[in-house]
């Protein structure tokens, strides 16, 4: 279901690629969460001045905002290295253990999805957090002993996506915590200019103008939408890409002026069609769509909430009349009969 991908905010292997020369390496490559990139530049300029490790950081927001770039940026910053790991990929606490016990003095240490990590070896990361050191047990039985091992200060940074799923005592140990936002539209075509610059595509404003606004708020999109208007301006024209060339590549790939996708229209049909505007219970609208729950939540909720077309309500999930007026459908009632909701 190509419709279904081109707007996902999760990293295809492809957006990994391109990610290696789209990235940006310094804060000020880094467009737009500027009160985010303030707060951040003083801690980084501070920590470098004294020479400390930075404190640990917590990065919260939908996926495609930049985390990992943040990371990569603040090890670029204070000019230490990076070691890259994630909540599900450390199953072991050997895993863990192998990787702190090789840390360098102010390195960062990545670890994405942290709201997933093991018990067993969250609770593991707290004294390494917290007193930089890692506690071995060796052996097995009444001769097990524990075993505590100094490590030197470094910087976590956690990135996750459901801030809500992180332990009281895990993000106690995290001294900087900060928020991203989805982007504007001015932001997203500043983005959209930027990599079209880097892959060295020509592009008119009203081309990037349209990409940004069907890309959702996130750069991740933003790019790949950009890589797929490219691809059909160098096979259908002479590789410069205009408006007329924007829109037809992205209505050709069912994005719509809005970066609605199929499961986007699902869910608002569903809901608007199938239940009168609601309210549907979340899993009610799982069953209907096909899609988990959890995805519904976090990946498609978050920007239909944005454009002011869901709310979330105690009774479930219910449609507005700005929903049914962009979907052509009439509301049960009139206008007037949306206003209980
Ligand atoms: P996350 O870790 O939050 O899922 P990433 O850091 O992988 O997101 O960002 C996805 C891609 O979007 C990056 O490779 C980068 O090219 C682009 N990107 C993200 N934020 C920005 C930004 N503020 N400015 C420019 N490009 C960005």
């Amino acid at each position: 279901m190509a419709t279904k991908r081109i707007v996902s905010p999760a990293a295809s292997e492809e957006d990994r690629q391109s990610d290696l020369t789209l990235r940006p390496q310094k804060l000020d490559e880094f467009i737009g969460q500027t009160t985010l990139k303030e707060n951040l530049s003083i801690a980084v300029e501070a920590a470098r001045m004294r020479g400390d490790a930075l404190d640990h950081v917590l990065l919260y927001g939908p996926p495609g905002l930049g985390k990992t770039t943040l990371a990569t940026i603040i090890a670029n910053e204070l000019e230490v290295r990076a070691d890259y790991t994630s909540g599900p990929v450390l199953q072991k606490k050997l895993d863990l253990t192998g990787m702190l016990t090789t840390i360098q003095g102010r390195q960062v240490f990545f670890i994405d999805e942290v709201h997933r990590l093991l018990p067993d070896i969250e609770e593991m990361l707290y004294s390494a957090l917290e007193d930089f050191r890692v506690d071995l047990v060796v052996g097995t039985g009444p001769g097990a002993r524990m075993h505590s091992i100094p490590i030197p200060p470094f910087t976590a940074i956690g990135a996750t996506t459901r801030q809500g799923l992180i332990s009281g005592p895990l993000r106690s140990r995290f001294g900087i915590v900060l928020r991203l936002n989805p982007y504007d539209s001015v932001d997203l075509m500043r983005i959209v200019f930027r990599s079209a610059g880097l892959l060295k595509v020509e592009i008119q404003e009203e081309a990037a103008e349209e990409i940004a606004r069907r890309a959702r708020g996130t750069p991740r999109v933003a790019n790949r939408l950009l890589r797929r208007v490219r691809d059909y301006s160098e096979v259908r024209a002479d590789g410069r890409v205009d408006q007329e060339i924007a829109c037809t590549a992205l209505d050709m790939l069912e994005v719509d002026p809005l970066g609605l996708d199929e499961i986007d229209r699902k869910i608002m049909e569903t809901i608007l069609a199938k239940y009168s505007g609601g309210p549907v219970g979340l899993n009610t609208l799982s069953a209907s769509v096909g899609e988990d729950s959890s995805t519904i939540e976090e990946v498609y909720e978050p920007y239909l909430m944005q454009l002011g077309f869901l709310d979330r309500t105690h009774r479930g999930r219910v449609g507005t009349l700005q929903a049914f007026e962009y979907f052509k459908l009439d509301p049960p009632g009139g206008a007037q009969g949306l206003l209980g909701y």
